[in-house]
């Protein structure tokens, strides 16, 4: 019967909870250690403009490299680290560390890149809901900017619509600040829950990052297709600049270009590269300067 199978299966499934919850307590441990070791590492995926090839941007992207599990990606512990709180310590070394490397970048690339006309490397970074409602978050923001000296226009910070579903005065008051600060704002995975286009209107929203799951579409339906454009559409006359998350074929890329989608992010351009391997990424997609110029 039903109830039977039921019976057999919550005692199949049993031991598998037990162990998820071990390895989950485990984590957190372990969480605190690499915390406090600052034993993370960002990597960095390279956003493009879709017309011209060139490099506008990089995401950074966590990753926590573990004794015995490997390169543990962010999906297995952003969730728990904002459970337990422990986003907040997470979140201000990631936002640090990215603004210190975009530092680097500017470094090696401003003056070449002013010279071809093109603005410094922005670098994008992820930020959680707890993390940002956090009442130290914007003093954060602050710091990052101040210790690393880059211009807050080259700070882009991401958040999900579980940031701005929730309406409250701090909400507003805080994404105002950020405004005035001059950071950018972008809407990450845009598309999927309930994220909806009135935030635009309430925020102030610099970049709309269109969700995978659209892109992959593109080539299959004509809906699919029509959504990505008009959501481009709009926001090209909201002034918001659109990237499209996880392109892997060229085609898909062709179909964005041609829409007038102006960036994207994906495979088909570059996995998140090691800050090296992003370093020598820049040197090859800057042209030098003239000898003496
Ligand atoms: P996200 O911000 O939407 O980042 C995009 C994810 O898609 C990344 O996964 C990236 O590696 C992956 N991706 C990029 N291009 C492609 C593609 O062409 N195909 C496919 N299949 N995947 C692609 P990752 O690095 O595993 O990160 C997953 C999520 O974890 C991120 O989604 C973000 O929500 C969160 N995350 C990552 N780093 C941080 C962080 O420092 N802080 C916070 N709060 N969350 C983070
Ligand atoms: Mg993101
Ligand atoms: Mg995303
Ligand atoms: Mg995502």
């Amino acid at each position: 019967s039903a109830k039977a199978a039921g019976k057999r299966q919550w005692c199949l499934y049993q031991p598998a909870l037990q162990a998820g919850l071990m390895a989950r307590h485990e984590l957190n441990e372990n969480l605190d250690t690499a915390i406090a070791e600052s034993a993370f590492r960002l990597y960095y995926q390279p956003i493009v403009d879709l017309r011209t090839g060139e490099l506008v941007a990089f995401e950074a992207l966590v990753r926590w490299p573990h004794d015995r599990r490997g390169m543990v990606l962010p999906d297995e512990f952003i969730a728990l680290a904002e459970e337990s709180g422990q986003i907040v310590p997470l979140g201000a070394w990631v936002l640090e560390r990215a603004a210190q490397e975009a530092a680097a970048w500017h470094a090696l690339s401003t003056r070449a890149r002013a010279a071809a006309g093109l603005p410094p490397l922005r670098v994008n970074v992820n930020v959680s809901a707890r993390q940002f409602r956090d009442a130290g978050f914007v003093d954060v923001v602050r710091g990052a900017l101040r210790s690393s000296g880059i211009p807050p226009e080259s700070l882009v910070l991401e958040l999900t619509e579980s940031v701005l579903m929730r309406r409250d005065d701090r909400v507003h008051t805080d994404m105002g600040t950020l405004g005035e600060l001059g950071v950018g704002i972008a809407i990450d995975d845009f598309g999927t829950g309930y994220s909806s286009l009135s935030y635009l209107r309430e925020f102030p929203i610099s970049v709309l990052k269109i969700d995978k799951s659209f892109i992959d579409g593109l080539g299959l339906s004509r809906q699919q297709y029509a959504l990505v454009e008009g959501i481009t559409r709009i926001a090209e006359t909201l002034d918001v600049q659109v990237i499209a998350e996880g392109i892997e074929h060229p085609e898909q890329r062709d179909l964005l270009a041609a829409m007038g989608c102006p960036l994207g992010q994906g495979y088909l351009f570059a996995h998140p590269l090691t800050a090296e391997q992003a370093q020598s990424f820049i040197t090859q997609h800057t042209t030098p300067l003239e000898p003496g110029g």
